[in-house]
């Protein structure tokens, strides 16, 4: 039967492919294809794991002191009667040898067909077994990790003719685990939890395939294997499409791939508005392997580098200053001479350090992590870590044009702090002799307080960077990141946007550089819009650059700066200005 979920909408296209169901819990689970001539060693690895894990629930029951609970030792029974059951290790070779899945990805799916056996049971008893089937699983993937994974030579579901394509299906996906699936296995992806500007949302894309995130049920109602149609555009999963379906969502692929290879034809045509205004493209990048990308895509530098997500999953081990400066460094001399913009980490609301997902995080501590000890603040709690990271930028400027981001300022304070942890961490490469060079200085502006004494501000900062996913997550207290207010979070308030022109407007009067480098510079429905607020620095994910670019190029600066008063007054922005700011026909 075809059922549709909805959801919200993350990134553009429609993937059409078979769903991979991946437990929260195991979305770190490595996900590769082998080469088929290792399907044999491959099968080989998952029965020596099967073994040792045997060997390992046998010591136990040997070892079990004779006035142990007899019921432990039956425990013992059932966990390896379940990891000889045919329906586990069996059936997982058939993903192996069928599918061409590696070990661990094959186990965590057949993991999931039998969960859902297990909670479909009407007896108590045996639907609780599944906690012991999840225990052997834990058990077998320890192993594996332990041994020498097959060669998967980087090869993706479209290297394999005949494969078909996978789309992955969560309850949750966290930041940092869906950094994993960059380049990966994956075409569209679609989650039970998130909102558009979650951090997840971002990633995801960032990699520029669909993808639906805050779909509530679609982990439980989407079976492993099912075919998936993602229409990143409107934001639904159609499960088992109709053969008539299926052939007009096919018809929209392919009109959406002829129009990404007109945009691309733009990559490297200067963005320049119709009356002659320059407009700086900039990109957005989480790793410093994102960099190449970006120039590639035609961005003239680098407006956001997230460096968190250099700190996340890391189990606690954080990077050292040299792991640091690599990564900095690698992203300087890949942008080739461009500016880089580094934001200083981060880390907080849903992007935690450790393991926990946002989700996990929320309910643990019943708290509201986007209020908490985040980005700044968390990095001036912690002031060895920080001038640690301040060096590690500053060394890396002697390598190409850096500039320092700082995000969520709210007070003045924190930027006393924060260039005495400059003046230090320089002070610290003099004495040691290490070279740097000169940096600019920018500020986040994402807190409301920020935005509206902005003219305070400015006299310290040479340029500001307008964090619109926060500014509206805080101007509207809503969460950003929960699918239950995701209708709530509107870009188009007339009080974000009043924020948004006031900083743009305040920081071009001071001589200060101004640039948006949330969500909003990326679409664009805003672009028209941000034009007339006298913005000319937008930052963006890569793909999204040709898109904006193709608005830069027909729009007319001076006619849309006339008509933003229009806009900014009126009771319903969004209306007013797709009436009064869109290109004339001609
Ligand atoms: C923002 O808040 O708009 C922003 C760019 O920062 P992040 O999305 O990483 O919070
Ligand atoms: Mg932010």
């Amino acid at each position: 039967m075809s059922i549709q979920v909805f959801g919200v909408p993350v990134s553009r296209g429609v993937a059409i492919g078979r769903a991979v169901l991946v437990a929260s819990s195991r979305v770190d689970v490595a996900h590769y294809y082998i080469v088929p001539s290792d399907v044999d060693s491959e099968i080989d690895r998952l029965r020596s794991a099967r073994d040792a894990v045997a060997d390992e629930l046998t010591n136990l029951q040997r070892e079990l002191p004779s006035d142990a609970p007899a019921e432990l030792s039956a425990l013992l029974d059932v966990h390896l009667m379940l990891l000889h059951d045919e329906t586990l290790t069996g059936a997982t070779k058939n993903w192996i040898r069928d599918r061409h899945y590696n070990a661990e990805w094959a186990l965590s799916a057949q993991l999931e067909v039998l969960a859902r056996q297990f909670d479909e049971m009407e007896d108590e008893y045996l639907r609780e077994r599944k906690a012991d089937l999840e225990q052997v699983v834990e058990r077998l993937l320890k192993l594996l990790a332990r041994s020498e994974p097959a060669v998967h030579g980087g090869m993706l579901a479209r290297d394999f003719a005949g494969e078909d394509p996978l789309v992955l299906v969560a309850s949750d996906i966290s930041p940092a685990d869906m950094l994993q699936f960059k380049g990966g296995v994956f075409t569209g992806f679609v989650t039970d939890v998130g909102g558009r500007t979650s951090h997840t949302a971002i990633v995801a894309r960032s990699m520029d395939i669909p993808a639906v995130v805050g779909a509530r049920e679609a982990s439980r109602l989407i079976r492993q294997d099912d075919w998936v149609i993602i229409d990143g555009d409107a934001g639904v999963a159609v499960v088992n499409p109709s053969p008539i379906v299926l052939e007009e969502y096919r018809f929209r692929q392919r009109q959406s791939e002829l129009e990404r290879a007109r945009l691309d034809r733009l990559r490297h045509t200067p963005a320049v508005t119709l009356d002659g205004e320059p407009v700086e493209l900039l990109a957005n990048i989480e790793l410093p392997g994102d960099a190449p990308g970006a120039l590639e895509a035609g961005a003239v530098g680098v407006g956001l580098f997230r460096t968190e997500f250099l700190f996340m999953n890391r189990a606690g081990n954080l990077p050292d200053e040299e792991e640091q400066f690599e990564a900095y460094r690698a992203a300087v001399v890949a942008m080739q001479g461009l500016p880089v913009t580094i934001r200083t980490v981060d880390i907080g609301a849903d992007k935690p350090l450790d393991r926990m997902t946002s989700h996990e995080l929320r309910h643990e501590h019943g708290l509201n992590p986007a209020l908490g000890l985040r980005a700044v603040r968390w990095s001036l709690s912690e002031p060895a870590m920080f001038r640690q990271q301040l060096r590690a930028i500053l060394r890396a400027s002697a390598f190409g044009k850096v500039r320092i981001l700082l995000p969520m300022v709210a007070h003045l304070q924190e930027v006393h702090l924060t260039f005495e942890a400059l003046k230090r961490a320089r002070q610290q490469l003099d004495d040691a002799g290490r070279a740097y060079g000169p940096v600019q200085i920018g500020a986040m502006i994402e807190v409301p307080a920020a935005a509206i004494s902005i003219d305070r501000l400015l006299p310290y900062f040479d340029f500001v960077s307008l964090g619109t996913n926060d500014l509206i997550q805080y101007t509207l207290a809503i969460d950003r990141a929960d699918e239950s207010v995701a209708h709530l979070y509107d870009p188009w308030h007339p009080s974000v946007l009043h924020l948004v022109a006031k900083t743009i407007a305040h920081a071009r009067a001071a001589g200060r550089g101004v640039s948006v480098c949330g969500e909003m510079a990326g679409d664009p429905a805003f672009t028209e819009l941000l034009l007339a607020m006298g913005l000319r620095s937008f930052s963006m994910h890569p793909a999204q650059i040709s898109a904006i670019k193709q608005r830069v190029l027909r729009a007319d600066a001076r006619r849309l700066e006339s008509r933003l008063s229009a806009v900014l007054s009126s009771d319903d922005p969004a209306s007013m200005a797709r009436s009064t700011l869109a290109a004339p026909s001609n």
